[in-house]
């Protein structure tokens, strides 16, 4: 049962009949304590130039409205957003734009991808933003419209743009906004910090997001091992009695929606049913952050907190810093020697991805940038399975993990799908837990990838062959008609022949008729 705000405070009462329902997860070692007890540095040097991907976002990348030579100021719209799912990009800082080409993406390929190089002014002048003096009396689509010409995508790193979320949640009439102040992530502390030092923009945002969505309640859900953010964000949330803040306890991944739905309202979520379905949706405590943002001083996404940290940073810190900041200006500023990280990693160990170099910026999703020691990872070489079961306990989404490994390996995808891997949010906790150091969720998410590029391939296929037979089919409908025009034409023109033939009979039928008479 989620815990109450303390002596004096609301007492949430949640799940009162249910004993606390927690499937599977890992208590990970935590790696916090070197970041958790610093205020987030706010004072990062303004960078030469920011290298903004076009793509930050789930969907389709944003279409650039700048040219190079252009002169922008801080918080200007650089790519609107294409289609139903997309997201908007905006200037991070004043200056001329120098170039829009492909640079590495922040991505374990490193493959290049469509990026706005920004040569800073150093004048950091912002574009001026018309403020809302009450957002509350907006229409709530104009919240959901608000929020996505902020550029405001999930910042728990899923980048799902948040303004197509708020629409989703209020079409299907859900009536709990729930909000992950978990971050259950090893190493990571950005979220613990921003709602020690911002609870109440953080609430205001929350707040902003249940006009927006039309529901009832809110409910924060913190890890235990957060006690001064709790204890912040309860403060913060005193007031609002729609609001309540709860702790639950710490245990990776905790931040999933299913599990946190699971244990604070004791409700499944069905397989291949969404969220929604059960009358919630989540967002993070950063995106509630940006929405207050956005809401009240009209500016965009264009800054993030990230955590940096591992054994090879000397000074590990939460750090406030434009988007399309070099992850490697980023690495030296906080004094981390690259000879000594065995693993660079964006997000966190878990769930996070592995970089193949620095040279790549900061993205709306970066919430964490880990230099690990080879002591802090996990040793690569891979032993046979012992059956002891451990990925099967571990697992939160109740599969069979090391069934589902043994498919994949002997290239039977589709049997592996029906052990469940449609079902994989590739969490790691299997991996983690393995003895045999099998790195059972590569074998998962390559198994995806696969299938995905499969399912692509023969959507390919059935398309061409569909594009095929409608030619075909056009190609016979018009030979249909020409040998019917054909055929019209030549009735017509015997029909003619028979005709003139007649009337030439019939003309010199009344010729001999006259030379009769005539004689
Ligand atoms: S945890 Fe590893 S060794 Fe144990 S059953 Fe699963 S895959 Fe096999
Ligand atoms: S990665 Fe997938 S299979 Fe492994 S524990 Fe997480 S959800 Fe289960």
């Amino acid at each position: 049962m989620g815990k109450t705000a303390g002596a004096g405070k609301r007492v949430v009462m949640l799940n009162f009949f249910k004993k606390p329902l927690i499937r599977g997860g890992v208590h990970a070692t935590e790696h916090k304590a070197e970041t958790a007890g610093k205020a987030i540095f706010c004072d990062f040097p303004l960078p030469s130039k920011l290298y903004i991907p076009l793509q930050q976002h789930v969907g389709k990348p944003a279409e650039p409205l700048i040219k190079v030579g252009d002169h922008v100021l801080k918080g200007q719209l650089l790519a609107y957003s294409q289609g139903l799912i997309s997201a908007p990009i905006h200037a991070p800082t004043s200056g001329i734009i120098v170039d829009v080409s492909d640079y590495p993406a922040p991505h374990p390929s490193a493959l290049p991808i469509r990026t706005v190089v920004l040569a800073s002014d150093g004048q950091e002048k912002w574009q001026k933003f018309p403020v809302v003096p009450d957002p509350f009396a907006l229409d709530p689509e104009e919240i959901s419209l608000r929020v996505g010409a902020a550029g405001i995508v999930g910042l728990g790193g899923a980048t799902f743009p948040s303004a197509v979320k708020l629409s989703q949640g209020r079409r299907n009439k859900v009536h709990t906004l729930l909000i992950n102040g978990g971050e259950c992530e090893p190493y990571l502390t950005c979220d613990d910090r921003l709602m020690q030092e911002r609870p109440a923009q953080v609430i205001d945002g929350i707040r902003i997001m249940l006009h927006g969505l039309g529901a009832s309640k809110a409910i924060v859900a913190i890890e235990d091992n957060k006690p001064d953010a709790f204890a912040a964000m309860t403060a913060a949330a005193q007031a609002y009695p729609q609001i309540s803040v709860v702790q639950v306890p710490t245990r990776y991944p905790m931040g999933w929606d299913r599990q946190l739905i699971r244990y604070l309202m004791g409700q499944e979520v069905p397989a291949e049913s969404r969220s929604t379905d059960v009358g919630v949706t989540m967002h993070n405590v950063g995106t509630a952050y940006a929405t207050h943002r956005a809401l009240r001083t009209g500016r965009p996404l264009i800054s993030k907190i990230v955590t940096v940290a591992g054994s090879a940073v000397a000074k590990p810190m939460n750090i406030e810093v434009l988007i399309g900041t070099l992850i490697s200006e980023v690495l030296d500023f906080c004094g981390a020697d690259h000879s000594e990280t065995a693993r660079l990693v964006m997000g966190g160990p878990m769930m996070g991805e592995a970089l193949p170099h620095p040279a790549v910026p900061i993205v709306k999703g970066s919430s964490g940038i880990l230099a690990l020691g080879a002591t802090e990872i996990k040793s690569t070489v891979e032993q046979a399975c012992i059956r002891c079961g451990s990925c099967v306990n571990a697992c939160p989404a109740g599969l069979l993990p090391l069934e589902m490994m043994s498919r994949i390996k002997n290239n039977q995808l589709e049997a592996a799908v029906g052990f469940g891997l449609k079902d994989c949010i590739s969490c790691g906790s299997c991996s983690y837990v393995c003895p045999s150091n099998i790195p059972l969720v590569h074998y998962f998410k390559y198994a995806s990838g696969e299938l995905a590029a499969r399912q692509q391939a023969q959507h390919k296929t059935e398309q061409t062959k569909r594009l095929m037979q409608d030619k075909q089919a056009r190609l016979e409908r018009i030979k249909k008609q020409q040998d019917e025009e054909m055929r019209q034409m030549q009735l017509e023109k015997q029909q003619r022949e028979l005709a003139k033939a007649a009337a030439a009979a019939a003309a010199e039928a009344a010729q001999t008729a006259q030379t009769e008479v005539t004689s």
